[in-house]
């Protein structure tokens, strides 16, 4: 069922005392890491998770930007309210790229975590020590009646032959960054955040919201 917001939800935004912003989510590790990020901005954040009959988007894109973009214009027009969605994965080039657009579903449609991240450490085994690199990279899209805007954060480590720590979602386990000593499995939320691509993507979306959306 479509929700009551119409396509003037951005006038009646402007006059509400809080600026409400749909995280086009249903991930809880992420929605946590978002509101984190954006605790001291004065916004309603709402979630896919308090709509009843949301529709499902096929992140079929070929890059992240894609993905993220074709969520946000399909949220953003499902709800009329200002939108954002992102699109993340693990990039290892030694892989070709792999995980990459298909991080979610690495091994198969059914996939969960456990079993991408036993994939990975299946194909991590056959790269040298020195060429196990990787990239976590998080495109954000941002969609209202007026703008249109993408921010990408990325990350680098190493992927590690063995799964490291349990806190986090996810590769986490696996993700490994020298200058900490750590997987991200290993670190505090707080501590990811400062550091990760969704954390870095994020700071930079709260200063595009904070300049360019609150402030208009
Ligand atoms: P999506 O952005 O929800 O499509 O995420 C794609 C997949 O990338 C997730 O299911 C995870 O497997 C992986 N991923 C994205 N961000 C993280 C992260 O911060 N830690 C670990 N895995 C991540």
């Amino acid at each position: 069922m479509k929700p009551s917001h119409g396509p003037g939800s951005l006038q009646k935004n402007r006059r509400s005392t809080l600026f409400t912003l749909l995280a086009a989510t249903s991930n809880q590790h992420k929605l946590v890491e978002i509101a984190n990020t954006l605790a001291d901005i004065p916004l309603q954040l709402k979630c896919l998770n308090e709509y009843s009959n949301y529709p499902q988007v096929n992140e079929d894109g070929s890059t992240f930007e894609e993905n993220a973009r074709k969520k946000a214009r399909a949220y953003f027009e499902y709800s009329g309210l200002p939108t954002f969605a992102d699109d993340s994965g693990l990039v290892v080039p030694a892989l070709n790229g792999e995980p990459g657009v298909h991080s979610a579903r690495y091994a198969g449609e059914k996939a969960n975590y456990a079993d991408n991240n036993r994939l990975l450490l299946e194909k991590i085994k056959s790269i040298p020590v020195d060429k196990r690199e990787g990239q976590f990279i998080c495109t954000i899209c941002y969609i209202d009646e007026k703008y249109q805007e993408c921010i990408t954060g990325v990350s680098a480590g190493i992927i590690l032959d063995r799964l490291q720590g349990t806190k986090g979602f996810g590769y986490d386990p696996l993700f490994y960054v020298p200058e900490l000593g750590k997987t991200y499995a290993e670190l505090l939320m707080e501590e990811k955040n400062l550091i990760s691509h969704r954390g870095r993507a994020m700071i930079l979306f709260r200063e595009f919201l904070k300049n360019k959306i609150l402030d208009r």
